[in-house]
C-alpha cells in the first residue's frame, strides 16, 4: 500500500521535474521542523533578490493562509496547499498548485513544505535540490533523530546563528552529525534576522540558477 502511492508520487514527481525543466524553473524544496525559519528566510530572499532572479513560492501547511499572506506581501507570487490532517505535499499538490501560479519561465520556485522532518524525506516534489533548514535552537543531534531527512537532502541551511552566543548548541557537532548520514551534504549558517551570513545563500541560489 505504501510502496504503491510512493512509486505513484515518483512518477508524478518525474512530470513536475519535466515540466520545470522545460520552463527553465529552478525548484527548491524546503523542509525542516516547525520553527525554524522557512517562512522568513523566503521573505528575506525575495527582498534581497529583487529583481534579479524572479521567485515564485508554493506554501505547504496543515491550516492557514498565515505564510501565504506573508509571501505575498514580501512582494512574491504565491499559491498555499492546505493538508488538512497530511503531514508532507506530495508530487500531485505540488502539480495543481505549480498550473495555479504558472510561474515565469527562468524563475525560483520555493515550495515550502509541511513542517515536518518525517515524511516530506519520502515524497519528491519534482524539486532540482533539497533544502534542509535547521535552527541552532534544535538539538545538535537532529541528523542523528531524523536521518532520512538529511540523507536526502542536498544542501543544509542552519539559521539563526545569531543566536549561537547565548546557547550551547555545537555547530561543529551538528555538522559531523549531518556529515555521517550525508558525506555530500553542504552548509550554509546564517541569520535570517541579523543578515549574517544571508550573502552565501544568495550566492548559491544565484549560481543554482545559472545566473
Ligand atoms: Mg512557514
Ligand atoms: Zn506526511
Amino acid at each position: 500500500m505504501e510502496t504503491d502511492i510512493l512509486q505513484k508520487n515518483n512518477l508524478l514527481a518525474q512530470r513536475n521535474r519535466g515540466w520545470f525543466e522545460a520552463k527553465g524553473i529552478l525548484a527548491l524544496n524546503l523542509v525542516s521542523s516547525p520553527g525554524s525559519g522557512k517562512t522568513s528566510l523566503l521573505e528575506r530572499t525575495i527582498r534581497e533578490l529583487g529583481g534579479r532572479l524572479p521567485v515564485a513560492v508554493i506554501e505547504g501547511d496543515q491550516q492557514t493562509m498565515n505564510d501565504a499572506n506573508r509571501i505575498q506581501q514580501a512582494g512574491a507570487p504565491v499559491v498555499q496547499v492546505n493538508t488538512g490532517n497530511g503531514c508532507h505535499l506530495d508530487a500531485d499538490m505540488v502539480h495543481r498548485a505549480f498550473r495555479e501560479l504558472n510561474p515565469a519561465e527562468d524563475s525560483v520556485l520555493m515550495i515550502e513544505n509541511v513542517g515536518n522532518l518525517v515524511c516530506p524525506s519520502l515524497f519528491d516534489l519534482g524539486e532540482a535540490k533539497r533544502v534542509v533548514i535547521m535552527s541552532v535552537t534544535e538539538g545538535e543531534d537532529k541528523p542523528l533523530k531524523y536521518p532520512n531527512m538529511f540523507r536526502s537532502a542536498d544542501i543544509c541551511v542552519i539559521n539563526k546563528i545569531d543566536l549561537l552566543p547565548y546557547l550551547d548548541f555545537d555547530l561543529p557537532k551538528a555538522k559531523e552529525y549531518a556529515l555521517q548520514v550525508n558525506h555530500h551534504l553542504t552548509f550554509i549558517d546564517l541569520s535570517v534576522k541579523s543578515g549574517e551570513g544571508f550573502e552565501n545563500w544568495i550566492n548559491w541560489l544565484m549560481e543554482q540558477a545559472g545566473k
